[in-house]
C-alpha cells in the first residue's frame, strides 16, 4: 500500500510535469514542500522540475510568478544554485550527450550493424521527420530482405524527445539479437521464426534539440504559428484522438498538444504506414520515467475486452524483468492507475489492430531519482533487466501466430480503410 502512495504521488507530480507551458523568460524557483502548498500548485498547471530535499523545483514564467505571489507561495529563485545541484545529481547535460546516441551516431551505427551482419539486420527509412530527418527502422530475421510469413513484433523509442533511454534500450536489442545469432540457440530460434522491428528514434527533431537547445524537450518541432512549437506525438494517433482534454490538449503550447488533427505529424505516419504494410503481433513502445508497464485502455477508466490478456502478460514481463537487477516494473492498465492520455500509441495499436500492446516507462521510478536524467552507466541494465521481457514478447508472438487469423482479418479491414483514406 505504501508503494502504491508512493507510485500516485511520483505520478501526480509527473503528470503535473506534463501540464508545462512553452519555455519563454523562465526562471527556476523552489519552494517549500508542504501539503498545502502542493495543493495550491496542483491548481496552478506548473511545470515540475524536480524535488530535492523538501523543496519542490519549478521552472516558471512571469505569470506564473505572478500566480505563486497571489497564492502566498514563498518562493527563491535558484537559478544560481541549480546548475551546480543539477551538475551534481544528473550526470548528463545539453550539448553532451555522451555514451547516449544523437540522430547521426545512431544513423551510423544503425548502418554498421546492418554492414556487419547483412543476412539479418536491414535499415529502412521509413519515412521524413518534419526537419527533413530519416525515421529508420531496424528489421532483424533470417532471410532478412524476404517477407516471411511469420511472427512480427516492433519495438520503438523516443516518442518524447527528453526521454534519451528510450532510444538506447530498443536499439540494444537490435544490436543483441544480431551478435548472439550465431552462438545462442534460443536467439536463433526466436530470430528464425519472427521479423523483428526496430524504430528506436520516433522523433529524431526533437531529441537533436533535446541534446543541441533545451534538455528538457518533450514534443516535435512543429511550427505551430502562434509562437509556439511541438506537438505531442503521443497523443496524435488517430485512435480516440482528443476524446477529451485531459488525456491531451488543445492549447498548442501545451505539452501534451495533440495537433490540429489525428496523424498530422510526419513522425508517426511513418509508423502508422509502416503497420499498414506488416502484421504486427505486438508492440512496446519505451518512454521514461517511472518503472512502469502500461496497457490499453489509456484514454479511459475502463477494462478493455482483452483485459486479462494485457495483464497477464504484462505481470509475466514484470517477473521475468525484477530479478536482473531487483528493480519491479509495476504492470497496470494505464488509464485505471496513471492520467489518461488519447490519441497515443498503445490505444491505436490496441484499439485498430488487437495486438497487446505495451508502454514501457523505464528506470528512474521517481522524480527524486532523477527523473529523465538517466546516467550514461544505466543504459546497460536498464537494457539488460528489458531483455527478457522483450525476448518473451517475441516468442509470445510467434506462440500465437497461427492463432490470430481473427486479428488479421481485422487489420486487413483497416488497412483498406487506411489506405483508401491516404492522401500524400
Ligand atoms: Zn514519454
Amino acid at each position: 500500500m505504501r508503494k502504491t502512495l508512493v507510485l500516485s504521488t511520483i505520478i501526480f507530480l509527473f503528470f503535473l510535469s506534463l501540464q508545462a507551458q512553452t519555455y519563454r523568460d523562465r526562471e527556476i524557483v523552489c519552494v517549500e514542500k508542504d501539503l498545502e502548498t502542493m495543493k495550491k500548485l496542483a491548481r496552478m498547471n506548473l511545470d515540475l522540475l524536480m524535488e530535492k530535499d523538501g523543496r519542490i523545483y519549478i521552472v516558471a514564467g512571469p505569470d506564473d510568478l505572478a500566480n505563486l505571489n497571489m497564492e502566498n507561495i514563498p518562493y527563491r529563485i535558484e537559478l544560481q544554485d541549480f546548475y551546480p545541484l543539477s551538475q551534481e545529481s544528473l550526470s548528463i547535460q545539453s550539448g553532451v550527450n555522451g555514451e547516449f546516441h544523437s540522430y547521426a551516431e545512431l544513423e551510423q551505427e544503425l548502418l554498421e550493424l546492418a554492414d556487419a551482419y547483412p543476412d539479418l539486420a536491414k535499415v529502412e527509412d521509413i519515412g521524413d521527420s518534419l526537419e527533413q530527418r530519416n525515421i529508420y527502422a531496424l528489421k532483424i530475421s533470417d532471410n532478412v530482405w524476404a517477407e516471411e510469413q511469420e511472427a512480427a513484433v516492433i519495438f520503438l523509442g523516443c516518442h518524447h524527445a527528453r526521454e534519451w533511454i528510450s532510444v538506447e534500450v530498443p536499439f540494444l536489442l537490435g544490436r543483441y539479437l544480431a551478435e548472439n545469432y550465431e552462438t545462442n540457440t534460443e536467439v536463433r530460434r526466436l530470430v528464425n521464426n519472427c521479423e523483428i522491428w526496430i524504430v528506436p528514434l520516433v522523433n529524431p527533431d526533437g531529441l537533436e534539440y533535446s541534446i543541441h537547445f533545451y534538455r528538457y524537450w518533450r514534443k516535435n518541432r512543429r511550427d505551430n504559428g502562434d509562437g509556439t512549437f511541438g506537438v505531442d506525438l503521443n497523443r496524435n494517433y488517430g485512435y480516440k484522438w482528443g476524446y477529451d482534454n485531459e488525456g491531451s490538449s488543445s492549447d498548442p503550447s501545451s505539452e501534451v498538444y495533440r495537433g490540429p488533427d489525428s496523424f498530422t505529424e510526419p513522425e508517426i505516419l511513418a509508423v502508422r504506414d509502416l503497420f499498414a504494410q506488416k502484421s504486427f503481433q505486438a508492440l512496446i513502445s519505451y518512454h521514461s520515467y517511472s518503472q512502469v508497464i502500461l496497457y490499453p485502455w489509456g484514454y479511459t477508466q475502463a477494462a478493455s475486452d482483452q483485459d486479462d490478456l494485457l495483464s497477464e502478460i504484462a505481470q509475466k514481463m514484470a517477473a521475468l524483468m525484477e530479478p536482473v537487477n531487483g528493480r519491479y516494473y509495476y504492470p497496470d492498465r494505464a488509464g485505471a492507475s496513471f492520467y489518461l492520455t488519447n490519441g497515443d500509441t498503445t490505444d491505436w495499436s490496441f484499439g485498430v489492430y488487437g495486438i497487446p500492446s505495451y508502454t514501457i516507462e523505464l528506470p528512474p521510478d521517481s522524480t527524486l531519482n532523477g527523473e529523465f536524467f538517466n546516467p550514461e552507466s544505466d543504459i546497460l541494465p536498464i537494457f539488460n533487466e528489458n531483455l527478457p521481457a522483450m525476448l518473451y514478447l517475441i516468442d509470445w508472438s510467434i506462440q500465437n501466430h497461427e492463432f490470430q487469423t481473427f486479428h488479421h482479418m481485422k487489420r486487413d479491414r483497416q488497412r483498406g480503410s487506411i489506405e483508401s483514406s491516404r492522401s500524400n
